[in-house]
């Protein structure tokens, strides 16, 4: 082929929720160069981490054999990841899965199931995440098992699901090129969904109106920006109450939609009665003129769509910030038509697909409650064993439960809280305290240094699996390289895993798994593994196994009782902690195009460590100077749960007093300034706003 490649293997891009069809170009057993494929979401499209971000997968760094930690070996983060012998002993897969195995059971059997835990991944398959879910609701009785969508969306979906009954998207992204108007709130695409911002920006090339709000208003996505509302962090309500009071006190209400698709729509506006743009002007930072030119232009649009990301999600008012986004395009009548819609922009590449498996604590698959007993009847049929009625912990409350001591066991499956989790320290010495802790991954990542045992697991290209992305639409990933030394696919790992806990798994292929998914799950109708081998992707829902799935939903109901959407009111709520005299400034955190996450993949990536090789804290030019700071110089970030030094970069994007830390480095964790507080209805943590200060180094 082109470029001297051996040969081509079709799969998907693993790294964000988009979901880039690629094709991996091998030469001499390595993975020469990638490209983009005619995929449904990317158009042969990729970005900088799906073209250049796969040398990861033969880093030196690799787990290649089995680790049990040496007896007495210090529970820290001080092992040198490219020579774990120090704390731990290389170990056969024999005794590394008995010990793995045996030493969750033996706390289950001292002290219930309940005291054992689980953390799936939103970067493995379908199939690994759903026997994550079953093996801790299986082998252990309960539903303490949990991933990363706690993190990231767990908000918007309680909100998705209490207004419109269902947490996915309405509509795929690239509708956007149908959209009169897009609203982009707390996101920022052109660096977390970099392929997804190209359809943002051609369609304003073609005339479309692009609104950007958003604190820290990057610069990348602003330049496009036909109204940019760089609003002050934490006002998403105060500004979303004041777009609605406009609609309805300037008669822009879709009454026909609303009285047909609606309920709640009185309380509603006597709620919005107080909310007048030239009321909260002043707490979000928006001049009225502004609220009331933008409100007009998306309520009198033909099809707008809304977008959001981690800054409407990741707040303690969270929810909140999404029942307005839902209860705005409700009023309009913006959804369920093509070019009109809501879409949450997903993080993970299969943080939708593993939240539709239930690796979530209070929802089976399909999000089925577990506390509604025909749902738990159910499953009980087709599973075969007695299911929890009582919702598990989430991330956050896992950690505390350690702390707590009732929770001594935790199996965590390609996800690294030692890095991810608010008040990283606490979350690092609750990791450190379990009696036992078993982490699959591929790298000795920071969760995996306070391991008990390491099971070495397959990179995405080395393994078979589907995903699903921000579309709906699921996606056949194949293997193109065999894992290294010792190291074994994740799936057959979890098999020999849940049969030395007892369970009768006979599972041979990833295919069998998600023949019994396609059996308890609803959504995945018409959909099968021998189709997705054949297609690539399917969209869920599907109405027939020859028909395309349905893009646009929800044009005629919605999946809630009596078909009707429901508007929840949302007050205004200050951020859990704010700004004082000690710590004057407002920090908040993300990622950057070139890293992912916590940095494990993509900074053993050659290229993309050397684009962005250091951590940076981003201020406002105007901060740096009055500070006496100038770009480039060294800085100490700090909190009240902590400190970490680093490099200023001057960004204007950012408001004043705002500081900007991306949380992929370890050098300088974000997650050691962040504020664990949650959400009362997503439980999500608030890593979006914490009152921070800034000093020279
Ligand atoms: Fe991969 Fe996302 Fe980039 Fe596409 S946009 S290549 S899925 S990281």
């Amino acid at each position: 082929g082109s470029r001297g490649a051996d040969e081509s293997v079709d799969s998907v891009c693993p790294y964000c929720g988009v979901g880039c069809q690629i094709s991996y170009k091998l030469r001499d057993g390595t993975i020469a160069y990638v490209e983009g494929r005619d995929g449904p979401a990317n158009e042969s499209r990729l970005c900088v981490k799906g073209r250049f971000g796969f040398d990861y997968v033969a880093s030196p760094q690799r787990l290649t054999v089995p680790l049990i930690r040496r007896e007495g070996a210090p529970k820290n983060l001080d092992v040198d990841p490219t020579n774990p012998f120090t704390h731990f002993r290389e170990a056969s897969w024999e005794e590394a899965l008995d010990a793995a195995a045996n030493g969750l059971a033996r706390i289950r059997d001292a002290r219930g199931g309940r005291a054992v835990a689980g953390f799936g991944s939103a970067k493995g398959s379908n199939e690994e995440a759903y026997l994550v879910q079953k093996l801790i609701r299986q082998a252990f009785g309960h539903n303490n098992v949990d991933h990363c969508t706690r993190l990231c969306h767990a908000s918007s979906v309680a909100a998705l699901m209490e207004g419109i009954g269902s947490g996915a998207v309405t509509a795929p992204f690239n509708d956007a090129l149908l959209a009169d108007v897009i609203v982009v709130i707390g996101a920022n695409p052109t660096e977390n969904h970099p392929v997804a911002a190209t359809y943002f920006k051609q369609a304003v090339k073609s005339g479309a109106k692009l609104v950007v709000m958003d604190p820290r208003g990057s610069t990348l996505m602003m330049r496009h920006a036909t109204h940019r509302l760089r609003f002050r962090p934490g006002t998403d309500v105060a500004l979303l109450n004041a777009m609605m009071n406009v609609v309805v006190t300037e008669g822009l209400v879709d009454r026909d939609y609303v009285a047909t698709h609606t309920e709640g729509f009185e309380r509603m506006e006597a709620h919005l009665a107080a909310y007048t743009p030239e009321a909260m002007a002043e707490r979000c930072g928006i001049e009225a003129g502004t609220i009331r030119e933008v409100a007009r232009l998306y309520a009198t649009a033909e099809r707008a769509m809304i977008f959001w990301g981690m800054g409407v999600s990741q707040h303690t008012h969270g929810t909140d910030n999404a029942r307005c986004l839902i209860s705005l395009a409700l009023m309009t009548g913006q959804v369920g038509r093509p070019g009109t819609g809501l879409h949450p922009l997903r993080g993970q590449n299969n943080v939708q697909g593993a939240s539709d498996a239930g690796l979530i604590p209070m929802v089976l698959p399909d999000y089925a409650r577990v506390g509604d007993e025909a749902v738990r009847a159910r499953f009980e049929a087709a599973w075969g064993f007695p299911v929890s009625a009582q919702p598990g912990l989430t991330v956050t409350e896992i950690i505390d439960a350690i702390h707590a001591g009732d929770i001594r066991g935790l199996y965590v499956m390609g996800e690294n809280p030692a890095m991810s989790d608010p008040d990283v320290v606490h979350a690092r010495e609750a990791l450190a305290a379990l009696e036992h802790l078993v982490v699959q991954d591929i790298f000795l990542t920071e969760t995996a240094m306070y391991a008990d045992v390491v099971l070495p697991a397959s990179a995405w290209p080395e393994k078979t699996g589907t995903v699903t992305n921000t579309n709906r639409q699921v996606q056949m990933g194949r293997p193109a390289l065999p894992p290294p030394g010792e190291a074994r696919e994740d799936l057959a790992i979890l098999v020999d895993l849940g049969r030395r806990l007892g369970l009768p798994w006979d599972y041979a292929h990833a295919r069998d798994v998600f023949a019994e998914m396609a059996r308890v799950m609803p959504s995945l109708a018409n959909i099968t593994w021998e189709r997705l081998e054949r297609e690539d992707a399917v969209t869920y829902p599907c109405p027939a196994p020859d028909a395309p799935g349905q893009a646009v939903v929800f044009g005629d109901a919605f999946p809630r009782a009596g078909g009707k959407a429901l508007f929840v009111p949302a007050g205004l709520r200050d951020p859990a902690e704010t700004p004082d005299a000690d710590f004057p400034m407002v920090l908040t955190t993300g990622r950057q195009l070139e890293h992912w996450h916590t940095g494990a993949m993509t900074r053993r990536a050659g290229i993309l460590d050397a684009l962005e090789p250091a951590p940076t804290a981003s201020l406002n030019p105007r901060t740096l100077a009055r500070l006496g700071l100038g770009a480039g110089e060294s800085v100490r970030v700090e909190t009240r749960r902590g400190a970490i030094v680093l490099d200023a970069r001057a960004d204007a994007a950012l408001q004043e007093d705002m500081v900007f830390v991306p949380f992929a480095y370890v050098e300088a964790a974000a997650n050691v300034l962040t504020n664990s507080a949650i959400d009362p209805d997503g439980k999500i943590p608030e890593f979006k706003y914490c009152a921070a200060r800034v000093v020279r180094a």
